[in-house]
């Protein structure tokens, strides 16, 4: 079901010498360990296997490399967010290659989509693939698919990732609607983001979707947290620890801001974010600067607000919501 790119695996082995290396693998790819690590017996390399959690190419285990004196990373389901690495980092990004009738799938798209006919195309790292034989499938029944390139956590034409919709927020001015591949949760960030409508085709469940209801929900329940966080005193603004969430000067900036209105802000620090971290902390709501998903997805889990930098200005009447809201300074500030 998953392209392994073991040829380019072997090449990075021998340029980095790599003798003994960790393997980080998302949930829904751990079943691939064993085969990587028969691929790796035959290179005379030994392999241990890490248990930490990873939600995205931000999410790297590199602390476990340097701790445990290992050679190198081979991180699988993501393809690199960052330019460099403090050790060697090989990202096998495993692509979906189950063959998917690609036919079926445009003729129920095509049904569903009468609101324009030019199409903006993204795919989240697992999908990619997918998107040139979509192309070709929809210039044949005469709509006109466009794709955009990436950004800074992106690096091929068309990706997306859970926090960046680069390449869609490129082409949003020349589509009419929105195609992801990939799953709801990845559709539910890029039309939180954008003014146009949104699907999502999911090859796994073989399911079309929009967004439009979802997103209008969350948004409903963000707007609710906003108001609450205005009248909050305590404040924690919160840093993410994970190599790819570092952002410092982010939270050094709310922070002010929240001081500058007559709030009292501390930063703290979150790795993975759990209830126990939060407990007993002496703040009646928190700024999230790590993972912006924590606040869409997480904050059902907690009875304080974790507002997003974007959501924060608005509680101090920085900025407007409608100026936010279905724009890419949702999740960018
Ligand atoms: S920061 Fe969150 S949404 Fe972005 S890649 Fe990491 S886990 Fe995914």
């Amino acid at each position: 079901m998953y392209k392994l790119e073991l040829e380019e695996l072997r090449r990075w082995i021998a340029k980095n010498n790599i003798r003994k290396v960790l393997v980080q693998a998302p949930f829904g790819l751990r079943s691939l360990i064993p085969e990587i690590s028969k691929y790796l017996e035959e290179m005379n390399v030994e392999m241990v296997v890490s248990t930490s959690n990873t939600w995205g190419g931000c999410d790297l285990a590199v602390n476990e490399v340097l701790k445990l004196g290992l050679d190198g990373l081979i991180h699988m389901g993501h393809s690199a967010m960052l330019q460099t690495y403090e050790v060697p980092v090989f990202h096998l990004e495993c692509r979906f290659s189950d063959g998917i009738p690609m036919e079926d799938i445009v003729e129920r798209l095509a049904k569903l989509i009468d609101r324009g006919k030019r199409i903006g195309l993204a795919a989240t790292i697992q999908y990619l693939d997918y998107l040139n034989i979509l192309i070709e499938e929809f210039k044949k029944i005469g709509l006109t698919p466009i794709t955009g390139s990436g950004g800074a956590k992106t690096r091929y034409r068309g990706q997306i990732t859970g926090c960046d919709y680069t390449s869609i927020w490129r082409i949003i001015d020349k589509v009419d609607n929105i195609l992801v591949v990939g799953s709801m949760f990845h559709g539910i960030g890029a039309a939180m983001t954008v003014d146009k409508p949104v699907y999502v085709f999911d090859p796994e469940l073989n399911r079309i979707r929009e967004t439009g209801i979802e997103v209008r929900e969350i948004l409903k329940r963000r707007y609710a947290w906003i108001e609450v966080f205005k009248n909050l005193k305590k404040l924690g603004v919160i840093v993410g620890t994970k190599i790819g969430q570092r952002k410092i000067g982010l939270a050094k900036m709310i922070k002010n801001i929240l001081k500058e209105h007559g709030k009292e802000a501390h930063l703290v620090t979150i790795d993975d974010l759990t209830e126990e971290c939060l407990s007993n902390m002496p703040y009646e709501g928190y700024v999230n600067t790590a993972c912006p998903r924590l606040s869409i997805e997480d904050q059902i889990r907690f009875k304080v607000p974790l507002l997003l930098p974007s959501e924060t200005l608005i509680a101090v009447g920085k900025v407007k919501w409608e100026d936010i809201i279905y724009s890419p300074r949702y999740l960018l500030v």
